[in-house]
């Protein structure tokens, strides 16, 4: 099953050649979310063979430009390029009238409906759930009201061994019980067990998001044991005042919070527009954690 991370953009607020500034792609199991949305992301889309219109769930962190001054020109786009099927955006308080603004006086009206959801800031819960997963938000720490997400896939049914349960002759009306965990008593009587018909699925994935933030040791409750963690490491330890007076991270304290959150692997983006490279956020956050590695845009990592 698919669950996978593309980066749009890995740059922080100022764009560069080689990073644009934060957005995302998650794809997990048919389930199509952008998270942030800076500017230039249509564009990145594009470049990046992104299907645009599969978009289905926006989730935006903050309202600081470089998360969301591309979100205007996206659902434009969506809108002119014939949408009719309805988006859902999940952001902090105030995105839908700066969404609602700029169309009002472009005498604009969408060819789709736009529902948002405000999330506050300062809670954490579950605010999407379906079969195939959920999504969570937690407060980071950064200097305006900003979200973390977990988008975590539901626990699967076991797998069917089909060569031995064909060579056996289970009837196919048992597979579903079977498939649950359940073991069946067929017409004579005979257990037909699951576990000898069936495989365990995989553990279920997540992914968590946290950009932008300080060093914030309260999200590791909501992001322990991720299959994959993008944590912000806008710098490297040189700058960690300047990290700390901006709200923002390092490389190691990125690490910091991967190792403490038990996490399975580390990115890193949100880079200051000063690093031509990420080999020095690397190197310094593998003193710390060492399955990590910072991401790169057009990139796609899976979870
Ligand atoms: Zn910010």
């Amino acid at each position: 099953m698919h669950f996978s991370v593309t980066i749009l953009g890995s740059g922080s607020a100022l764009p560069t050649k080689r990073r644009n500034p934060t957005s995302q792609y998650v794809e997990c199991n048919g389930r199509h979310i952008l998270i942030d949305c800076g500017e230039g992301t249509q564009l990145q889309i594009r470049k990046f063979g992104v299907k645009l219109q599969r978009i289905d769930y926006i989730l935006i962190s903050h309202l600081h430009g470089d998360h969301y001054f591309g979100l205007i020109g996206l659902l434009s786009s969506m809108h002119l390029l014939g949408r009719i099927k309805p988006i859902s955006v999940y952001g902090p308080k105030g995105l839908k009238e700066i969404i609602e603004i700029q169309l009002n006086y472009a005498k604009s009206t969408l060819g789709f409906e736009l529902h948002f959801f405000v999330l506050d800031a300062k809670s954490n819960g579950c605010f999407f759930e379906d079969n195939i997963l959920s999504i969570y938000h937690f407060p980071l720490c950064h200097t305006v009201p900003t979200i973390g997400y977990l988008i975590k896939e539901k626990k699967r049914n076991r797998n069917i061994k089909k060569e031995l349960a064909v060579s056996d002759g289970v009837k196919i009306e048992y597979m579903n019980t079977l498939k649950k965990g359940r073991d069946v008593i067929d017409e004579n009587g005979n257990v037909i067990s699951f576990k000898k018909y069936t495989n365990p699925p995989i553990e279920p994935r997540s992914y968590a998001f946290c950009s932008d933030t300080n060093y914030y040791e309260d999200i590791i409750p909501f992001i322990t044991n991720s299959s994959t963690l993008y944590h912000e490491a806008t710098f490297t330890e040189e700058f960690v005042d300047r990290a700390k007076s901006t709200f923002h991270s390092t490389a190691i304290q990125a690490a910091m919070i991967a190792k403490k959150a038990k996490v399975n692997r580390l990115l890193m983006g949100h880079l200051s527009a000063r690093y031509n490279t990420g080999d020095l956020h690397v190197l310094e956050a593998k003193t710390i954690f060492e399955n990590c590695e910072v991401v790169e845009d057009g990139v796609t990592y899976s979870v």
